[in-house]
């Protein structure tokens, strides 16, 4: 990288990272947007996004994602592929280590969002790429005809399972309770289709197959503790996130869950250093909420900017 201090460093290129992007080049500073793969975030891997304002029919993910990285652009974002290792307070400036180089900046902002929570149980590992996965919408294609299994009973497991009747010809949706959390329309969706029988109550304890990939799961019944077998050609799991900030622990207040700690201003316990999105502790995580807070975590690195130059 050719130039190594910016008055903004942004770590993480999903809704919130892109939003704050905008603003903050907007605003003329300075601004890198650091991304480890390619921009876009977890709405990558959505089909259908239709609680988006300002699109009606809906709008597909990856689409929706290239118009905020082509917004962002028509005001002269940086952005660049790395990957964050550390970042270190040095008062007036943080020092971010990116792929091994240091960066200045004199405000940060995080939004390096959430990654899918694991089941945690024996075989899931070893089969994952081999019949486990962890996106639907990027693995669904290849169970053509096959019977699968998702994990889950929020919005996503619900999404998910609907895209999956697209492809495969039986679709168990395998939940540890009775009912689904997602939003009603989506259970409507899931319970009236025919191809999606819910398997209730039910906790999945072992992935099992051979050296061609996943075969079956073992699963057992929560209140009637007995175990049973279910042949899976896939299993999908869609259990909720993991926030990505473990590895600013040593730096930031994380709570319990490893959530960064914010107000309601997006500043983290540094300051000068500001979480947007996913990886911020809140109430509800969606694409509106994430471009909220990368609206607001700009303005308070304005605002943050402006009081240090007094
Ligand atoms: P979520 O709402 O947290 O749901 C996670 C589901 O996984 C819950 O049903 C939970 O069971 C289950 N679960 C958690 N840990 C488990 C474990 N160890 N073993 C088995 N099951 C486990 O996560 P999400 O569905 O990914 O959604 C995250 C957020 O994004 C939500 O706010 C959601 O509304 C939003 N979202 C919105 C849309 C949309 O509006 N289009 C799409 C996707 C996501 P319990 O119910 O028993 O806790």
């Amino acid at each position: 990288m050719d130039k190594t201090v910016f008055d903004v460093v942004i770590i993480g290129g999903g809704p919130a990272g892109l939003t704050a992007g905008l603003y903050t080049s907007r605003a003329r500073l300075e601004t890198l947007l650091v991304e480890r793969m390619i921009p876009g975030g977890q709405v990558m891997t959505t089909t259908k996004v239709e609680n988006y304002p300002g699109f009606p029919g809906g709008i597909d993910g990856p689409d929706l994602m290239m118009r905020f990285q082509e917004h962002c652009q028509e005001f002269g974002l940086r952005i660049e592929t790395g990957e964050v290792e550390g970042l270190e307070d040095q008062g007036e400036y943080k020092v971010l280590t990116i792929d091994g180089k240091p960066v200045k900046a004199r405000a940060v902002i995080i939004a390096t969002g959430a990654e899918p929570r694991k089941l945690g149980v024996a075989g899931e590992s070893e089969f994952t790429g081999r019949g486990v996965s962890y996106c639907a919408t990027c693995d669904g294609a290849f169970f053509r005809d096959a019977t699968v299994a998702i994990v889950g009973g929020g919005d996503t497991a619900a999404e998910e399972a609907l895209f999956l009747t697209r492809f495969a010809k039986k679709v168990y949706l395998i939940h540890r309770r009775g009912e689904l959390r997602a939003t009603a329309i989506l259970q409507d969706r899931v319970l009236n289709n025919e191809k999606i029988e819910p398997v209730w109550n039910a906790e999945v304890i072992e992935v099992k197959g051979d050296n061609s990939g996943m075969k079956s799961v073992q699963l057992k019944d929560r209140v009637s503790g007995e175990e049973r077998s279910l042949d899976l050609e896939g299993m999908f799991i869609a259990i909720g996130v993991t926030p990505k900030a473990q590895f600013l622990a040593e730096l930031l207040k994380l709570d319990s869950e490893g959530y960064i700690h914010t107000d309601t201003e997006c500043r983290t316990s540094i300051p000068g250093v500001f979480a947007a999105g996913d990886v911020r502790k809140k109430i509800l995580k969606q694409i509106a909420t994430a471009v909220g807070d990368g609206a607001i975590a700009a303005i308070m690195v304005e605002k943050y900017l402006d009081d240090l130059d007094g």
